[in-house]
């Protein structure tokens, strides 16, 4: 009976509780007062470095320029008194590794001094260079083969900041992580190569039109999707615990069908957890900015301000485990997973991109003058051919178990990448590829370098949910990342890929010797040339379609259906010629994220199949069985009154035996399917097997248990239900 007064002891809980007093007030600390106080920003460095560190250190945060080691001692200095006075004690170096959450050690700034007493020491050395001892961390066989130890850079160019907790604080600096050979083990180290990338075929470009910019940085602004469920049904859910996700429940009677949760008003506590969410990642600098409901029950987002992809990549992170902190004091908990819930909508992250040089210009917002738009033209088609030529990587980046159950579920992107440009742009692409022939639409032609573009709505993007990649009017939006990930991965292929056009496209136009008004000419036959090519890729219709399957089928478009058919990609001669000639990754690194991924995934499915035989077997099967006694119970008691039982309680008898015994026979099954083990180390093999046996074999369990749901009394069933944990707040 225990498992079952956990269930009711939850539904009791939620209703009884009582709002924390308030912990919010903006109207005693304004925001402006507040944003921000957490970091090591440029405004306390300009206040606390001499003007020559100062200068040495604004160079290389917004240059990209090496660092001159000997400004680090006088920084170090400066970050430790600053930290102090915030009520640190201790340090740490933030860093990002392949398992795809943040890690921290910390260290004491306390030295002893041997007379008793202490020193608070931080030297630039310690700064710049930490090494955790990181033998445990996933490197995919780098390290294994060289040496057990990592060590951790400094990453001036993402802010250094204050972790809060009640009883102290902890100065956190953003770090890479490197094996001693150099070798990335971490998400940051190639997004700060692939940034470099991007930004030097970038301007290579922008100079042909005269521009004199000398840094070029990645935008992004994530979209971030999450559940809140109420913790006591959490607790009562080892599925939730364990792996995320309901591994069990059957449909609710009322499920996202009245869509009347999307944008609605946002309950109380969720509201209360919201804002105060929102104030601890104001002190820490990241730029949330909107909130809403989403379109399944207890979903919700929050997005920010768009910034230079490295800082979006660490303030997504803190966003995540932020949410993940505050939720705890409102007794929610937050859920990252994909799809948490079967048949209700699951949630990805909007990855908003584009490209922006030193002096503030989006480089993918259409121009004003003949001259702007050429420019623009010339960075669209660059995607474009980008997004054509590597879309099998694109689909790499997102690939993970938990996405598997998203792409293409009708709720998010199909796992075929395309990219939607909407009709007026894609009019007037079409109008490049004719090279000058008269457009139907717009009953002229557009003459690249000549013409102004006509205004195009800035929403365009935005009617079409269904695609994988969207063009909304002065940006890209990459829909089909997962909630869960990391957007550092989505960031390195994106900016590799468009490096590699840019660099096609400089190469090209470099090669005619001309400029000015004599590149045009050139210009458009080029993206002329890229447009025939890259056409196929090109899709604004109804994306989640069987005709679109296979259309794009026809098109020639890679359909990687699952993680599995998809890492493959990644280790290709395509892929590793790419990422080595910009050097983002060598082949080495490629192998070891590949091999990562597919453990992953194997690990993933394999913990997901032990939860489902344990529960199944440990609390789903012994409420099915008391039933079937009670029930049993009940007809022997009819008999013995000498009542003749009515047919459709034998029935019931008889269907719950069946299906109790389907069941045992579907755990059996997983359970073979789980300690079978593919021999050899092929990891590619462990995955296939998790893939093509053990998810069925976990999908039959569900299907019973879910059927047994239905049959059991309610008072004898051990999960808090669906309907329970999605409605009642
Ligand atoms: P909507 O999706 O409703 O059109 P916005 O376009 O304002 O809303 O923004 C959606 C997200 O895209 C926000 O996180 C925003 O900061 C981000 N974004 C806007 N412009 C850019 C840009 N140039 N680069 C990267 N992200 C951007
Ligand atoms: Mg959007």
């Amino acid at each position: 009976m225990s498992s079952v007064s956990a269930r009711q002891a939850a539904i009791a809980a939620v209703h009884a509780w009582q709002p924390v007093g308030p912990r919010v007030n903006y109207r005693d600390t304004p925001v402006g007062e507040l944003y921000g106080a957490n970091v090591f920003s440029d405004e306390v460095m300009r206040e606390r470095l001499s003007d020559k560190v100062y200068r040495a250190l604004r160079a290389t945060i917004r240059k990209g320029e090496p660092l001159d080691p000997e400004v680090a001692d006088e920084v170090a200095k400066a970050m430790k008194d600053w930290a102090i006075e915030k009520g640190a004690t201790h340090y740490t170096h933030w860093f990002l590794p392949m398992t795809g959450l943040t890690a921290e050690k910390h260290d004491s700034f306390l030295t002893p001094t041997g007379e008793g007493k202490a020193l608070a020491e931080f030297s630039g050395k310690e700064l710049i260079r930490g090494e955790p001892d990181a033998s445990s961390f996933p490197s995919g066989g780098i390290r294994a083969t060289f040496e057990a130890r990592g060590y951790t850079a400094w990453d001036p160019t993402s802010p250094a900041f204050i972790l809060e907790n009640p009883n102290g604080t902890t100065l956190c600096i953003p770090t890479a992580f490197c094996s001693w050979t150099g070798e990335a083990l971490d998400k940051k180290t190639p997004l700060l190569r692939s940034m470099d990338a991007v930004s030097k075929q970038a301007c290579r470009l922008l100079k042909l039109f005269g521009s004199t910019a000398s840094r070029v940085t990645a935008t992004c602004g994530p979209e971030q999707e999450y559940f809140l469920i109420d913790r006591h049904f959490y607790f009562a859910r080892p599925d939730l615990i364990n792996a995320g996700r309901t591994l069990f429940g059957a449909r609710p009677p009322k499920g996202q069908e009245m869509e009347d949760h999307y944008f609605g008003a946002i309950p109380e506590r969720v509201l209360a957890c919201m804002l105060e969410t929102e104030m601890e990642l104001y002190k820490l600098g990241v730029p949330v900015k909107t909130r809403h409901n989403e379109v399944a029950p207890s979903q919700y987002e929050i997005a920010p301000v768009f910034e230079n992809a490295n800082v979006a990549t660490d303030h997504n992170m803190l966003v995540m485990e932020t949410l993940k902190r505050v939720a705890s004091r409102y007794g929610l908990q937050l859920l990252l997973h994909e799809k948490p819930f079967a048949g209700v909508n699951g949630s990805g992250k909007h990855l908003n991109w584009s490209l922006s040089d030193d002096e503030g210009n989006n480089l993918l917002k259409p121009g004003e003058t003949p001259h702007e738009n050429a420019q623009f033209l010339v960075f669209l088609c660059a995607v474009i051919r980008a997004v054509y030529r590597h879309a099998d990587l694109l689909r790499v980046s997102i690939a993970s178990a938990a996405n598997d159950h998203r792409l293409g579920a009708n709720e998010a992107p199909p796992a075929i990448i395309s990219v939607f440009l909407g009709d007026m742009l894609t009019d007037i692409v079409e109008q490049i590829e004719a090279g000058g022939a008269k457009s139907a639409k717009t009953g002229g032609t557009l003459k690249i370098g000549a013409d102004v573009l006509p205004t195009l709505p800035r929403d365009a993007g935005d009617r079409n949910r269904t695609s994988p990649f969207a063009f909304t009017g002065n940006k890209f939006e990459f829909r089909a990342v997962g909630s869960s990930q990391s957007i550092a991965g989505p960031n390195v292929v994106l900016n590799t890929i468009v490096a590699e056009s840019l660099d096609y496209i400089a190469t090209e136009l470099e090669k005619t010797g001309k400029t000015g008004e004599a590149l045009n000419p050139e210009i458009q036959k080029l993206l002329q040339s890229i447009v025939k090519e890259c056409k196929p890729i090109l899709f604004n219709g109804d994306n989640y379609s069987e005709e679109w399957h296979k259309e794009a089928e026809r098109r020639g478009l890679p359909n990687r259906r699952n993680t599995v058919d998809s890492l493959p990609d990644l280790i290709s001669p395509k892929s590793i010629a790419l990422f080595t000639r910009y050097g983002v990754f060598s082949e080495r690194e490629l192998h070891s994220r590949y091999e990562i991924l597919l453990e992953n995934y194997k690990k993933t499915i394999h913990i997901e199949g032990n939860l489902t035989a344990s529960i199944a077997q440990r609390q789903i099967l012994p409420a099915a069985l008391r039933y079937q006694a009670e029930v049993a119970e009940s007809i022997g008691e009819l008999k013995d009154a000498g009542v003749t039982p009515p047919k459709r309680q034998l029935e019931l008898l008889h269907d719950l035996s069946k299906t109790i015994d389907d069941l045992q026979t579907s755990i059996a099954k997983l359970n073979e399917a789980i300690a079978h083990d593919e021999p050899g180390t092929d990891t590619l093999a462990h995955a296939r097997h998790a893939r093509d046996v053990v998810i069925p074999a976990m999908n039959a369990v569900r299907s019973y248990a879910d059927k047994l749901e239905g049959m059991v009394a309610d008072d004898l069933w051990p999960l808090p239900t669906y309907q329970e944990m999605l409605f009642i707040k």
